[in-house]
């Protein structure tokens, strides 16, 4: 299948999309399929449904797509939750696993829910851990035999820095410690193999590259030969052995559905499915390929045309994920003055202006139509208005 595949999404007419890495876009028959089952199997079976649609079974069916585009084997992947709770599950089995060992090693570039979650377990825990937050650089250095875990986002939500997973999973195995990754900007957005670099954990989401929709379930996959002796922290009823035996007493479900928690949101999982049809079409290697053409494009010519932004991510990239943001001072302003002229990026504080690549719906006009609206906008100051100013609660 060629990229882009443009009609394989609703995109608003007059609009470029990137901003793909926070939500992505609406992909063509979600809604049809959403309506039909929301009609067909809710409106009509009732509680039925359980068992005749299938909606008991869909975290670990939906898993297994997610699985694929990971390099995670079938039976290692469950869906549920959001990413904070996934986080927390990771982790909290993580420290089981190394009882003698206190320190959980992170990076500063981590997105700020993973770290509060991981400072709230040890907290609550209180068994004397601490997180360490070290650079981003200076994370293999970091890795020693205090390391009970290192928990680590593969491509940094701010800035696109990606990280070397095998060689992290190697440093972090050979000192003895657990790996956990969050793929939050990686699943959908680069190639990854969760089975060749054997790290323990990986958890994501679903709504930002696998176009899940807004509030899809989270992922959590655990390496096969482990998750056999892991006691869930969160022992929920549908990650127990039988949940419908009502037993007063936790038993963990066989493998990965003990990673489950509570009821699946059907719905939202119904609309996941459906999005991920899209990647039985699409080579891992060809997005990646075309994600570094589109990546490359707007850097050099974002450089070439606006002066005053300066890169924020690594130039090379090999070190970069499927996003590029660049410095501005005044980024909040110029990204609202963007979207008004219908170039939908965002920002993040204090000075990142964020750009999403998918070559699932961009293609090189895209970009290049970008550039010359926001070389005009900066050029002509048109983001020097009150009204692009003023702080929305969600930038
Ligand atoms: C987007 C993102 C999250 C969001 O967590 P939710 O619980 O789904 O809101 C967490 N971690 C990282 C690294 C992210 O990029």
């Amino acid at each position: 299948m060629t990229l882009p595949m443009k009609d394989r999404f609703d995109l608003p007419a007059g609009i470029i999309y990137l901003d793909g890495n926070s939500l992505g876009p609406l992909p063509a028959g979600v809604t049809d399929t959403v309506a039909a089952m929301t009609r067909d199997q809710w409106g009509a079976h009732l509680i039925k449904g359980w068992n005749v649609d299938g909606w008991m079974a869909q975290p670990s069916r939906v898993g297994d797509q997610v699985g694929r585009i990971i390099g995670a084997p079938p039976g290692s992947v469950v869906m549920g939750d959001t990413l904070s709770i996934k986080v927390y599950q990771a982790l909290s089995a993580a420290l089981q696993m190394r009882p003698d060992r206190k320190v959980v090693l992170s990076d500063s570039g981590n997105f700020p829910t993973d770290l509060y979650m991981a400072e709230g377990l040890i907290r609550h825990l209180d068994h004397g851990h601490a997180l360490k937050v070290v650079a981003p650089g200076d994370v293999a250095a970091a890795i020693d035999d205090t390391v009970a875990a290192v928990m680590i986002t593969h491509v940094d939500y701010r800035t696109g820095r990606m990280h070397d997973m095998d060689a992290i999973t190697a440093k972090a195995h050979r000192a003895g410690a657990v790996m956990i990754w969050d793929l939050a900007h990686s699943a959908g957005a680069v190639p990854v193999d969760m089975a060749g670099c054997g790290a323990e954990f990986a958890v994501g989401c679903t709504y930002k590259y696998l176009n899940g929709g807004p509030g899809a379930p989270a992922f959590i996959h655990v390496r096969p030969d482990i998750v056999g002796g892991i006691d869930p922290a969160l022992a929920g009823w549908l990650g127990h052995e039988a949940p419908f035996a009502f037993d007063p007493d936790y038993r963990p479900g066989a493998g990965i559905e003990r990673m489950r928690v509570g009821t699946p949101p059907v719905i939202q999982l119904a609309a996941l499915e459906a999005a991920m049809a899209i990647w039985d079409r699409v080579d891992m290697a060809d997005l990646r390929a075309a994600s570094i053409r589109l990546s490359e494009q707007f850097i050099a010519e974002v450089e070439a045309a606006c002066p005053d932004l300066t890169l924020a991510s690594p130039r090379d990239s090999r070190q970069r994920g499927s996003q590029v943001s660049f410095r501005f001072e005044q980024g909040y302003a110029a990204m609202q003055a963007l979207i008004a002229h219908g170039v939908i990026g965002d920002f993040r504080a204090p000075e990142i202006m964020r750009f999403g690549f998918t070559p699932l719906y961009l293609d090189a006009g895209d970009v290049s139509a970008a550039v010359e609206i926001l070389a005009r906008i900066l050029r002509d100051r048109l983001w020097d208005r009150p009204e692009f100013r003023a702080r929305q609660r969600v930038t």
